[in-house]
């Protein structure tokens, strides 16, 4: 078998997840130690996986819980200190300092779009113009790639607009408009309130009652979620999202929009009709925009050519590695995505793959 380049082990993607898998890799000395190589491919334009795509109102004070990427802090770069600047840039130029400092061998922009087997067992990673072998892979694509929008009937036959999260630049386009925004999650919450001062009237529709908590969530709190959905995709069961899992903080300016009765929450609508939404009882709500705060799924496309969903359609995961796949490690999926998460299971997954390789 042919390829462009043949390397120890790919990382696919530049995000928290894949930096850290990447600098576990670099400090365990691939090169010297073991005389092995590595390369992370990643498909964005700069460094800053996807926080750089947030939109610029998400500002570092609405930012919950980042956690440091191993080895140098985000405190140690000079912006991070302002609250006030938006997260995409302050992510961006910590990430592209991080892979200064490292010296970690990214190239972008690269997009894998299928993984497969060779005959020899190792991994032909295959974009649009090159093609690698690998002996094993870290896959670290995050979720930004994969917004989920759920069906509801009627859809189709909206005359206004509909958008989701991921194409969300700010408030000012919703000036003066009727706006239902779609979700319960902290994304939902931030957008709404600072919709709601723009727009001429805003509606949340959440399926489940959503769930407000006094201040952070304590690390017990995020450890059961983290448990849970570790169990669930052991069991083979798609993930949910732990982020998502931890509620909602009651920030003070949340508090201001709920008692500006903003959050007042809606059940889940039964259909779209062409100016709005309709309830089962019969009720409508007239809406210019649907806004679909409803989360992303694993940007998984590209390994599906390895066959590794089960009939249920989740992947069935001991720690970072997929179950019976030997020299294969999911970091930043399940369990493991969240910035925290991310940062560990690179390094288990870096430490797992290199007792493999070495096998
Ligand atoms: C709006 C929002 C706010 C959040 N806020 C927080 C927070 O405050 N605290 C927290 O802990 N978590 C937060 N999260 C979750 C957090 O962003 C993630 O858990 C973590 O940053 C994801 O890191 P990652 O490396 O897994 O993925 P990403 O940052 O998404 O990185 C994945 C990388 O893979 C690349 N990629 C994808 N597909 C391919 C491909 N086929 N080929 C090549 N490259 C590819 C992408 O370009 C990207 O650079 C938030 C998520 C969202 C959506």
């Amino acid at each position: 078998m042919r390829a462009d380049h043949e390397t120890d082990v790919v990382v696919i993607g530049a995000g928290q997840a894949g930096l850290s898998a990447a600098y576990f890799l670099r400090r365990a000395g691939l090169r010297g130690r073991t005389g092995t190589d590595f390369v992370v491919l990643d498909h964005g334009k700069q460094a800053g996986g996807a926080w750089q795509y947030r939109w610029p109102t998400l500002r570092m004070s609405r930012v919950h819980g980042v956690h440091d990427l191993p080895g140098l802090r985000l405190a140690e770069l000079p912006e991070a200190g302002d609250p006030r600047r938006p997260a995409a840039e302050v992510m961006a130029a910590y990430f592209e300092h991080y892979e200064q400092t490292f010296a970690l061998p990214v190239r972008r922009p690269v997009s894998v779009r299928a993984v497969d087997r060779a005959p020899d067992g190792r991994f032909v990673v295959d974009s649009a113009g090159e093609t690698w072998l690998a002996r094993g892979l870290i896959n670290a694509t995050g979720t930004w790639d994969k917004p989920f929008w759920p069906y509801y009937p009627g859809r189709e036959t909206f005359l206004g607009r509909q958008l989701h999260t991921a194409d969300y630049t700010g408030p000012a386009p919703f000036a003066g408009e009727r706006v239902v925004v779609v979700g319960g999650g902290t994304s939902a919450v931030q957008l709404l309130v600072e919709i709601a001062e723009v727009a001429d009237s805003t509606t949340w529709v959440t399926r489940r009652p959503p769930v407000f908590h006094e201040g952070e969530f304590t690390p017990e709190h995020g450890r059961e979620v983290v448990a849970e959905v570790d169990r669930r995709v052991r069991e083979g069961k798609p993930p949910q999202s732990v982020v998502g899992a931890t509620g909602l903080t009651l920030t003070p300016e949340v508090r201001a929009a709920r008692e500006a009765g903003v959050l007042v929450r809606q059940p889940m609508f039964e259909r779209i009709t062409p100016r709005g939404v309709r309830w089962a009882d019969g009720r409508e709500q007239r809406a210019d925009v649907i806004l679909w705060a409803t989360g992303f799924r694993a940007a998984l496309d590209h390994l599906a050519p390895l066959r590794l969903r089960g009939p249920g359609g989740g992947i069935r995961m001991d720690g970072t590695r997929v179950a019976g796949v030997p020299r294969l490690h999911l970091v930043g999926y399940g369990p493991s995505a969240s910035t925290v998460g991310a940062n560990r299971a690179g390094r288990a997954a870096v430490r797992e793959l290199l007792t493999e390789l070495d096998r």
